[in-house]
């Protein structure tokens, strides 16, 4: 490993690795710092590897399991050289250039990154949420589905993934509610008509969970009712929390121009307000979110960044530089 890389892309969704694919292709040799699982969320390969089949990635008429997509994704990316680091990124300094990235005791020193860190669920906020995570609460259907054979759960939220989860858990689950805090749903129609004609499938309206019950095990949750303010118990053996996202965004704080949810602002392009540091996919995204939209962003960035690199490179030469800039 070269003291300094030309790309360091952090982060494997499908942001990342299409970055990583169209990188390596330009023999930028990128290094993909893909993460590490953990109990809080952090996936390595990005919110897909937490999904059951996805049916609207363009180029899989039948549909593909995410976590096979995103492991074409990589072996893709590898095939033309990308190298991968299975660990988390701890800090990184964009500064000065090159830029540094430490992973542990490790620093990395690159002239171009690009940020494809995503976003990872939402939780409710509930006492011992975190703790129950895996003794009853979830946040990945597709994970946790199998241990609620014949039992009965509740899944939380109102959009799509609250839709999609609840009419998977239907797979194994005798009876699944939605929990929504409105009367009306923010899922797409379609969601909604299969998750309507779901016998399954029970909903419950201008809701929302105020309180986990159970010791180790949760054994059921208290709702209110928004609008009436009236508390009732529902006996649940599992709840899966699916009410939306937050950009994994913390390391780059007062670095990297944020909104006020805390999703990295673009201008052209990929283009952060650090020139050389470019950003892609959910990281970026409040809006569409997808697969597709991620993955198209990520080839820009590697775009962006081939073309950034080579403009540098171009100037150090005519200037009589270092190339270490
Ligand atoms: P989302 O669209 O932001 O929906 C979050 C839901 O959770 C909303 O219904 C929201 O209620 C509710 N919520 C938020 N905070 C809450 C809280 N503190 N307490 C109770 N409820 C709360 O998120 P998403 O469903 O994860 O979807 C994200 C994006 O991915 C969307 O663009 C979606 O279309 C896409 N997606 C697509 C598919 C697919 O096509 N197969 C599957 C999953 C997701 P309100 O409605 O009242 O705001």
């Amino acid at each position: 490993m070269s003291d300094v890389r030309d790309l360091v892309i952090i982060g494997s969704g499908p942001a990342g690795l299409t970055a990583a694919i169209y990188a390596a292709r330009a023999n930028l040799r990128p290094l993909v710092i893909e993460g590490e699982l953990s109990s809080t969320g952090d996936q390595p390969g990005g919110q897909l590897m937490l999904t059951t089949e996805v049916e609207n990635y363009p180029g899989f008429v039948e549909g593909i399991m995410g976590p096979e997509l995103m492991g074409n994704f990589r072996g893709q990316a590898a095939r033309f050289g990308a190298e991968f680091l299975t660990e988390k990124v701890t800090r990184v300094d964009f500064s000065e250039r090159p830029f540094h990235i430490e992973v542990g005791d490790v620093e990395l020193k690159a002239r171009a990154v690009i940020v494809s860190t995503g976003a990872k669920a939402k939780m409710l906020g509930l006492d011992n949420e975190l703790a129950l995570i895996g003794h009853g609460v979830s946040t990945c259907a597709t994970c946790d589905g199998f241990f609620f054979k014949g039992e009965t759960i509740a899944v939380a939220g109102g959009g799509d993934s609250a839709l999609e989860e609840a009419t998977f858990l239907t797979k194994f689950a005798t009876k699944v509610y939605v929990i929504h805090r409105r009367d009306e749903l923010r899922a797409s129609k379609i969601m909604q008509e299969r998750a309507f004609k779901n016998d399954k499938i029970e909903f419950v309206w201008d809701s929302v969970p105020v309180e986990l019950l159970g010791g180790t095990m949760l054994e059921g949750v208290k709702i209110r009712n928004v609008k009436t303010d009236e508390e009732t118990v529902l006996e649940i053996a599992g709840l899966f929390v699916a009410i939306g996202h937050v950009p994994n965004t913390s390391l780059f704080e007062g670095q990297l121009d944020m909104d006020e949810n805390g999703y990295l602002v673009t201008t052209t392009g990929s283009r952060t307000n650090v020139e050389g540091v470019f950003a892609a996919g959910d990281v970026a995204d409040h809006v569409y979110r997808q697969a597709i939209t991620a993955a198209g962003t990520g080839c820009m960035a590697a775009i962006d960044s081939e073309r950034w690199i080579g403009h540098q490179k171009h100037e150090a030469e005519i200037l009589g530089t270092p190339t270490e800039w």
